[in-house]
């Protein structure tokens, strides 16, 4: 099964707007038998301030419905070639489960598919999203934690809060692009060799396994200015490959010529 199990839409502020057809259509010639859509999810109230830097982070409420009828249309019209999943790409807050819990409900009927992913931790002030500008990571993160080592272990902590979470999620369920807090890895000191080892991950790991996740074999690190690498660092694979994790590859794709890009890498690793 060849499954591209994270991608992005038209309805993307932060992607090139290209139609989500044409994604499919490029999925298509390139073998994939299934794709998922996960669009990024509405966030909560007052994460962000600002209405228009807010609408480039996820869709609108007001958007869902259309959204969804959006990913219909396509699977009357592709349907017989590929298998479009329709999802959403779930931002987790620790502490606000209980709207991440809303929305999923809100949505019921029309998830096939869900990707929950860390992009905001507790920083400066507020929740601060750790994947947005480097600036941003450094004065709201680095700054607040005041070395790079507590900037991961409040990562890391978080996750684990992520995973233990009782939401009520589809059948197919992912954790996206674990090891996101690397994205910016070029710019600033490395954490300590403690931190990124395979002692460190056990636990971690472990409770993936045991709670049943199944994790995003995310490829968009291999794109980054600051990061050329797999977000699931090799201490991270060795557990997946020990434990027998589930992984389902993601392109990440917010523009039609990234989707199925680097699906070799993940053939290279499933396959050992
Ligand atoms: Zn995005
Ligand atoms: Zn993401």
């Amino acid at each position: 099964m060849k499954w591209d199990g994270h991608t992005h839409s038209q309805f993307c502020k932060h992607g090139s707007g290209e139609d989500t057809a044409l994604m499919i259509e490029r999925a298509i010639l390139l073998g994939f038998d299934r794709y998922s859509v996960v669009e990024h999810a509405p966030l909560p109230d007052g994460i962000i301030e600002d209405p228009e830097i807010r609408r480039d982070f996820g869709l609108n409420w007001e958007e869902l419905e259309d959204y969804f009828s959006h990913l219909d249309e396509l699977k009357r019209v592709y349907g017989r070639r590929i298998e479009i999943l329709s999802g959403l790409e779930i931002d987790f807050f620790a502490g606000m489960e209980s709207f991440t819990a809303e929305l999923v409900d809100a949505c019921s009927g029309k998830l096939d598919d869900v990707i929950l992913s860390l992009h905001f931790i507790q920083g400066k002030d507020r929740f601060q999203a750790l994947d947005y500008q480097p600036d941003v990571f450094e004065k709201a993160l680095l700054d607040y934690y005041g070395t790079i080592d507590e900037v991961h272990r409040a990562y890391w902590r978080a996750l684990e809060h992520m995973i233990d979470t009782g939401l009520r999620l589809p059948s197919t369920k992912r954790i996206g692009h674990l090891g996101l807090i690397n994205k910016f890895a070029g710019l600033f000191e490395k954490p300590a060799d403690e931190i990124r080892s395979i002692t460190f991950f056990e636990p971690l790991f472990r409770k993936i396994k045991s709670k049943g996740w199944a994790l995003d074999f995310n490829v968009a690190g291999l794109n980054q200015k600051w990061y050329q690498d797999l977000y699931l660092t090799a201490p991270m694979l060795f557990w997946i490959a020990k434990l027998n994790i589930d992984l389902v590859y993601g392109s990440d794709a917010h523009r039609v010529e990234a989707v199925g890009q680097y699906y070799d890498r993940f053939l290279k690793f499933t396959k050992n």
